[in-house]
């Protein structure tokens, strides 16, 4: 019996099941993955026990000879795989990286804009309901009606009128490139330093799978366990001239003592994905997706955009007449994992929206590939088609586990 085992019986017998979960179940969260084992034993290591608030060779506690050799990898690897002048690995997560570039930048009231949530941007590029949309006067642009592309008419008219100090682009439910380029564009006629939050395709971008928006955006924030692979972090990357004022924001300005377990994390997974290996994944991720979509669609799904460019796929359930919180539902019962989502100019509520929103980083990080892509879109299909049929999707449910047992989870024990 482990440690965990014999103290906490019932938090180990949570973690076996969600083990088991994990290892038996295609889990299409687009945000989700799998970090590799080596990251895992990096995060769960003495390295949790240090505190460390500073920066490398500036440090308010002793003790750093070794913390300071992780976190110079850590900024060293990451500047390297992005091409970047600076690197901060000490955001706790994605939503207070962003919020480190606030305040970098910004006073309560100062204008920012960003992308609406209901048309796949995140709650901290300015959504009311979050501190972003609540401390600064927040102005949302959002996707043409007619495509559901980025409406750039709206953003550069947006932006001239209202001057923003911040133009934030990169998105949470959105199936296309991010054209950095005309984002910048737009940021430099009217002054706007441009944050490219790449979160979600931080290693689309790392492993060339994405367009890079390095050398566009003055300011790239990230999460670091998303298509990158890492441990739960964040990092804001930018140019030498904002180096200060980054780093001054994240600490003292924002947060306390770095997660160093985190740091060491995202040094391993900062190495991996210099590997040809990575690169390979990532282009599995784009063409694992692009198989997907292209039978959902001739099994009769709608996809917003008509289909994508990355590792994610929206789509609008409407054409199947089922509500998108049913099908989500019953996928899962079916062992196939999503999340129901709102579609741009969504007539539903958020808490019941026509969509399902679904991405390919974690199961083609089983090794999965077309032939099993091409299976997956049927049994969606069969299973959206047969929503209150429980035993076909009880029956669809063992597939999909016979399916994963051939294709291990990296770093999930199968007990
Ligand atoms: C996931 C995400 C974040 C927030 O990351 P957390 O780690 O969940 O705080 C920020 N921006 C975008 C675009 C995201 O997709």
């Amino acid at each position: 019996m482990s440690e965990l085992q014999q103290m906490d019986p019932e938090i180990a017998d949570l973690i076996t099941k969600e083990e088991a979960r994990q290892h038996r179940t295609m889990r299409l969260i687009p945000s989700e993955n799998y970090a590799w084992p080596a990251v895992m034993e990096a995060c769960g290591s003495v390295l949790n026990n240090k505190y460390s608030e500073g920066y490398t060779g500036k440090r308010y506690y002793e003790g750093q000879e070794f913390i300071d050799g992780v976190e110079s990898l850590a900024v060293s690897r990451v500047k390297q795989l992005f091409g970047v002048d600076h690197a901060n690995v000490q955001p706790y997560s994605g939503s207070p990286a962003n919020l480190a570039v606030y305040f970098a930048f910004c006073k309560p009231g100062d204008t920012v804009m960003g992308m609406g949530l209901p048309s796949g941007g995140h709650l901290t590029h300015g959504w009311k309901v979050s501190i972003s949309g609540s401390y600064f006067n927040a102005v949302q642009y959002g996707v043409r009606e007619s495509d559901h592309r980025i409406d750039f008419d709206q953003v550069a008219s947006l932006a001239r009128e209202h001057k923003p100090k911040l133009l934030f682009c990169g998105a949470t439910a959105y199936p296309r490139e991010i054209e950095f380029a005309r984002f910048a564009e737009i940021a430099r006629e009217v002054g706007a330093i441009l944050v490219a939050d790449i979160a979600h395709i931080s290693g689309l971008i790392a492993g060339g799978a994405h367009q890079s928006p390095v050398g566009l955006a003055e300011v790239i924030s990230s999460t670091t366990h998303k298509t990158l692979r890492g441990p739960r972090g964040g990092m804001i990357l930018c140019d030498e001239k904002h180096q200060k004022a980054i780093d001054k924001s994240v600490f003292p300005g924002l947060q306390g003592g770095p997660h160093n377990g985190t740091t060491a994390g995202i040094a391993v997974a900062a190495k991996l994905a210099m590997t040809p290996e990575f690169k390979q994944y990532a282009a599995n991720v784009v063409s694992n997706a692009k198989v997907l979509a292209a039978r959902l669609e001739e099994r009769g799904f709608a996809l917003i955009t008509g289909g994508t460019d990355n590792h994610l796929v929206l789509m609008d359930l409407t054409p199947k007449g089922v509500p998108g919180k049913v099908a989500a539902q019953a996928l899962d019962r079916a062992g196939i994992v999503t999340n129901y989502n709102s579609i741009p100019f969504d007539p539903r509520k958020p808490f019941d929206p026509s969509g399902v929103r679904i991405g390919t980083p974690a199961i083609t990080a089983r090794g999965m590939g077309a032939a099993e892509m091409q299976q997956l879109g049927d049994w969606m299909a069969d299973v959206v088609d047969n929503v209150t049929d429980e035993a076909k999707i009880a029956g669809i449910a063992a597939e999909v586990k016979a399916l994963c047992d051939k294709f291990p989870a990296p770093g999930v024990p199968v007990s």
